[in-house]
């Protein structure tokens, strides 16, 4: 894992607590991706008192230092996880909010073939899936 404390120094940005909280979240959480308000209330669980003002404030602090990612899966809200450098789609439950991952080669290859035929050079996309999750779907027909 990349020291990150190097990260905030080569962006300028100094060694807080709160930044190093929330960013030890996305390192250790299996959930990964985060709301700024799921954020504010996991730390809140762990017994933090981080204001929810200053966890906005560090979310995009982190994006525009490129140490976190950011989605809009909902029009009212983004998504942020750690940018590992590495390319990945995501599956999207509109009832329970659940994000499943998944790289498809074919599917990077065919979207690559797609603009040079449009003579478009591609530089990044994003793949959103929308629906419904297995287990909701099971609970919606129970
Ligand atoms: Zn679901
Ligand atoms: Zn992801």
């Amino acid at each position: 894992m990349p020291n990150r404390k190097d990260d905030f120094h080569k962006h300028g940005l100094k060694v807080t607590s709160p930044r190093l909280k929330i960013l030890a979240l996305f390192e250790t959480h299996p959930k990964k991706h985060f709301t700024a308000d799921e954020i504010f209330h996991e730390l809140q669980t762990q017994g933090e008192e981080i204001g929810v003002a200053t966890v906005y404030r560090v979310l995009t602090q982190f994006h525009e230092a490129g140490l976190l990612t950011r989605h809009q899966f909902e029009t009212d809200r983004y998504t942020f996880e750690l940018d590992t450098g590495e390319h990945h789609d995501h599956l999207v439950c509109v009832q329970c909010h659940r994000l499943i991952e998944f790289v498809d080669p074919l599917l990077e290859a065919r979207q690559q073939s797609i603009a040079k035929q449009h003579q478009f050079h591609m530089t990044d996309h994003r793949l959103h899936i929308f629906g419904v999750c297995q287990p909701c779907f099971q609970k919606n027909n129970s």
